[in-house]
């Protein structure tokens, strides 16, 4: 058989089979059957890509928002006042929140990198620190804040969030 001739060729336990005449039913079935599960998967693989990017969105307004909520109670609360602690407290919350919720792929990437970053400035790490003296005296809770916080410290600089132990 002039193999160059036929075209294509399918290599089978050492056997040639050429496209659209060696090829049985079975083949063909097996054949159409593969495509379809490419297909399938590949749909799937899409849907459940959409379905993240949706629930991401999610989590990203929910947070946003929680945050302007505590942002405004604290500006219209007295300073030093128990109700302005309690904000403060609400305020670590979301942040421990934030790396919980980062760290199981649900925030996204580019969005989490943002807010973990409010920490790279030292004013608002200090105001944090400050928050977490006030309102966590014990520092038995933010356990991953704290670590991201503690690596800033023996590391004395910023990281990404790829390399965060919080
Ligand atoms: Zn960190």
């Amino acid at each position: 058989m002039d193999i160059a001739a036929q075209g294509c060729v399918w290599t089978r336990g050492g056997e040639f089979l050429t496209y659209g005449r060696g090829m049985d039913g079975a083949t063909w079935i097996g054949l159409g059957t593969l495509v379809a599960a490419v297909v399938g998967l590949s749909l799937v693989g899409w849907q459940l890509r959409e379905q993240r990017i949706a629930m991401q969105a999610e989590f990203g307004n929910l947070y946003i928002q929680r945050y302007w909520n505590i942002d405004d109670d604290l500006l219209l609360t007295l300073k030093g006042s128990e109700e302005h602690r309690r904000h403060r407290h609400r305020y670590l919350r979301l942040f421990e929140d934030e790396f919980d919720v980062a760290s199981l792929g649900f925030l996204n990437r580019q969005q989490w990198r943002a807010w973990h970053s409010v920490l790279d400035g030292q004013k608002a790490l200090d105001r944090v620190k400050d928050d977490l003296a006030v309102c966590n005296p014990d520092e038995d809770e933010f356990e991953r804040l704290r670590a991201c916080i503690r690596q800033r410290e023996r590391e004395d600089a910023i990281h990404g969030v790829a390399n965060c132990l919080g």
